[in-house]
């Protein structure tokens, strides 16, 4: 596998294009995913196909094209009709509500649907463009579903993955969709499909059971004469980096000033998108329920809640917004005294140093999500806990419960238990935080994120032999 040439396909692609002083220039992204790529796709011949992030004039397209192919980049144009009904349509208002178990809010446009295919099949030409059939193509997220089976169509033995980053819906949620039947078998035309958790695994397969009579074992499909590989493969972070990250003396002083200008108070944090799959506004009730039955905590904790602004043309997300704004204000007004505030509440982004100094600052994170594919903030928190003690309570919806089973789990929609757990974490004695966060650090810091690109990359090859063995 080692001498075959890796293309990668995503919707983004890992630096975003924006306009500084009237010239183009490229911000490199410092996710996750861009972070664990990074060792495949600036490799010799290897390339990452992808949207770089806003409409690019086509007088400007040849140039960016000629930029970014000097790191290994090669750009897909979307028109801005394309942007809204490809991606801010048919992607993030009809497949990310649903997938996300939020049916009531996914909407059903056959004319987006139209366009959802006719950038599918972009990408996918623009895949076909370069691969020859002894590449390995690895197709990226929900966006992207149809991809698989459109460059298997044109090259029929070529090695393909997918992984689905967002969580995969039980077939009932799924039958839903209209389209059901023409996504699910766009992903079958991949040789390894990855999932986050076992859930999902199951609900794919049973999806492809029921809707495409396809049959097979616990974790393989027979689709037509090929063997296809269904499998979870957990992605997680770049241990060692938070790990360093939270060593730092800069983000130590960071974590200095935050005690310092929250008087030394008990720390709660929360760090999500703006999304209404985090559960933001349970987790703000849970809150305001803590304090209202507890009032000994009053004056002594607070409650950092860090939200980064997500799709906000989107009507959805600016009903939560609304919505969390009047939370805190009616909370803060509520139960806040002079010189105290309950909820410091920030809608931006932090640098990494402040994100660092936040989670090594917090006693107790909440990361209590309504339903999430992974959730990596879960796992950055526990990597920058240098002594191990905090307090990680996790959601049993977020898929990263089911390997953190140490965390102190809840069910969002309890309020009654969310609020006595919360109250419980902020209790906890040290040596029990301490036993939980070591075991955390061991899962997280065995299963990293060079650990996920090397797993799924070598079940690519897996099946590649398995199919020949069968042929
Ligand atoms: N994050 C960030 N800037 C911030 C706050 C958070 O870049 O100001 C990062 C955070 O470190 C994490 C990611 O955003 O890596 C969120 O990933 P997660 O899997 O938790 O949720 P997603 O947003 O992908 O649904």
């Amino acid at each position: 596998n080692q001498n075959k040439r890796i293309i990668i396909v995503s919707n983004r692609l890992p630096v975003k294009l924006t306009w500084k002083d009237g010239a183009i220039t490229y911000q490199t992204s410092e996710g996750g995913l861009a972070t664990g790529l990074s060792t495949i796709y600036k490799q010799n011949q290897n390339l990452w196909i992808g949207w770089p992030g806003s409409a690019v004039a086509e007088e400007d397209q040849s140039k960016v094209k000629t930029d970014l192919a000097l790191q290994n980049l090669s750009p897909i144009f979307l028109t801005q009709q394309e942007i809204n009904d490809f991606y801010e349509g048919f992607s993030n208002e009809t497949l990310w509500p649903l997938f996300h178990y939020f049916p009531t809010y996914a909407s059903y446009h056959p004319e987006q649907w139209e366009v959802y295919q006719s950038v599918n099949k972009k990408f996918a030409e623009a895949v076909l463009k370069i691969a020859t059939k002894d590449d390995i193509i690895w197709v990226h997220d929900y966006q992207l579903m149809l991809v698989p089976q459109m460059v298997r169509h044109e090259l029929p033995e070529v090695n393909i993955g997918f992984f689905n980053h967002i969580p995969f819906p039980s077939y009932e949620i799924f039958r839903l969709l209209p389209w059901r039947k023409e996504l699910l078998c766009g992903v079958l035309g991949a040789d390894v499909i990855g999932f986050q958790t076992y859930d999902d695994v199951r609900h794919f397969i049973s999806a492809a059971n029921r809707l495409a009579g396809i049959n097979g074992s616990v974790n393989e499909l027979n689709v037509k004469d090929r063997v296809v590989s269904v499998d979870a493969f957990p992605i997680s972070i770049d241990y060692k980096k938070y790990r360093q990250l939270a060593e730092q003396s800069m983000t130590r002083r960071n974590e200095k000033k935050l005690h310092k200008l929250t008087n030394n108070n008990k720390l709660i944090i929360s760090i999500d998108r703006l999304d209404y799959s985090k559960g933001i506004i349970h987790r703000l009730e849970a809150f305001s329920l803590m304090l209202e039955r507890y009032p000994e905590l009053r004056g002594k904790i607070v409650y950092i809640q860090l939200v980064v602004p997500s799709r906000d043309n989107v009507p959805k997300y600016k009903e939560i917004k609304e919505e969390m704004n009047r939370m805190v204000s009616e909370i803060n007004g509520r139960f806040g005294m002079l010189g105290w505030q309950p909820i410091q509440h920030f809608y931006r982004s932090f640098s990494p140093t402040l994100l660092s100094a936040l989670y090594r600052a917090a006693d107790v994170a909440l990361v209590t999500p309504m339903r999430d594919g992974m959730n990596l903030v879960s796992k950055e928190y526990v990597a920058s806990k240098t002594d191990q003690k905090g307090v990680l309570v996790l959601s049993e919806m977020a898929g990263a419960s089911r390997e953190l089973s140490e965390a102190v789990m809840v069910n969002p929609n309890d309020i009654w238990n969310f609020c006595e757990t919360i109250y419980q974490a902020l209790n906890m004695p040290e040596d029990e935080q301490k036993r939980r966060m070591t075991a955390m650090q061991q899962t997280v810091s065995r299963f990293d994120i060079n650990n996920w690109v090397t797993n799924f990359i070598d079940k690519l090859a897996e099946v590649k032999l398995r199919q020949m063995s069968l042929a």
